[in-house]
């Protein structure tokens, strides 16, 4: 067996009005010196600009607002971090703004802080990241964050619909696990226990919670947190994204390369994980009652999208990342196939 190597983050702090905790968890990780936080032109002035008055008492500190997850950005900033000296990064924002963050801390050996302001999908703490190159998208090994610094008030304010689709996303580990037990099963890959078993509980979870989660309540968006730092973490112990994306997250890809106004990423998983545990002869319709109970999409209509991209998805899917090995098997569904998945779970 190959030696194993887990990059894990090291100080998670979760609760309301943590963010004004920033500089003892900068002293508790000894992070020192010139900071520059990343943030996006919105979430700057939800959660940026307070984060940098709150730095500023301790740190000297550089700004710069990312307007795309791209491997463009990530170069530029760069850039900044060797220009003006900077010893750590803050990313605060969504998901796009703190992958350009841990891509960053990767390449300039920089200790990276990850502060979403958003529950919206599991790159929170994960060690890789999901950016742009050209018109793909690609995920890229990074760095875990050293410190997670999850405020639940301002998680809990941002609009509903990303939380839900957070849900989405972690409710999609389900059949992301059953496809890693098969491709084990098959063709000898090798699975972590620990890491699948952590994915699931995850899962489970949030479909444990599904009557609550709609409330917003200060304990249900911490629950959603945790669960989106645990399944990143279970991604960081299989050193691989394997126990949080199989055949759901194919298709999820797929439909983002097939339209330029593909809905949020969490909202297209929750919707392949229906047809692909259909798929796998698991109960479907718990996954489809549990994302329905949250509110986030589970048919091509509630997407906006049109009944032949999902189809067109479902055929594609096995294309992405052909290596992953899934239900999709290596040949993928006909379109007869495709057709009849979609209309069996309702999804057209
Ligand atoms: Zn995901």
């Amino acid at each position: 067996m190959r030696p194993k190597y887990m990059q894990l983050p090291r100080g998670v702090m979760v609760g309301r009005k943590t963010i004004s905790k920033v500089n003892e968890l900068c002293r508790d990780l000894q992070l020192e010196g010139r900071a520059l936080i990343v943030s996006g032109p919105t979430t700057y002035g939800i959660a940026g600009e307070k984060l940098q008055n709150l730095m500023e008492e301790e740190h000297d500190v550089e700004v710069v607002i990312t307007r795309e997850g791209s491997l463009e950005e990530v170069e530029r900033i760069k850039k900044i971090v060797h220009d003006k000296g900077v010893d750590f990064l803050a990313g605060v924002g969504g998901g796009r703004v703190i992958d350009v963050a841990k891509l960053v801390s990767k390449e300039t050996a920089r200790e990276f802080l990850s502060i979403p302001t958003a529950a919206s999908h599991d790159g929170i703490a994960s060690s890789r990241a999901s950016l742009k190159r050209g018109d793909s998208s690609v995920s890229i090994p990074a760095r875990a964050p050293l410190g997670v610094l999850a405020d639940t008030e301002i998680i809990r304010k941002a609009p509903y619909r990303l939380i839900a689709s957070g849900c989405g996303d972690i409710i999609s580990k389900f059949t992301a696990v059953k496809d890693w037990q098969l491709a084990h099963r098959i063709k000898g890959e090798e699975i972590s226990e620990y890491a699948a078993a952590l994915s699931l509980m995850t899962a489970k979870i949030i479909m444990d919670n599904r009557n609550v989660i709609k409330k917003k309540r200060e304990e249900s968006t911490r629950k959603v947190v945790k669960a989106l730092i645990s399944s990143g973490v279970a991604m960081s112990i299989a050193g691989s994204s394997r126990p949080g994306s199989g055949s759901e997250h194919k298709f999820s890809h797929a439909l983002d390369s097939l339209t330029s106004t593909p809905s949020l990423h969490g909202e297209q998983c929750g919707v392949g994980s229906i047809m692909m545990m259909y798929l796998h002869g698991g109960d479907w319709r718990d996954i489809r009652d549990a994302l329905k109970r949250i509110g986030t999409p589970i048919n091509a209509e509630e997407l906006g999208i049109s009944e032949d991209l999902v189809v067109e998805a479902l055929r594609k899917a096995h294309l992405i990342r052909p290596q992953r090995y899934t239900i999709l098997g290596d040949r993928g569904l006909s379109r007869d196939e495709a057709v009849n998945l979609a209309r069996s779970t309702g999804v057209i």
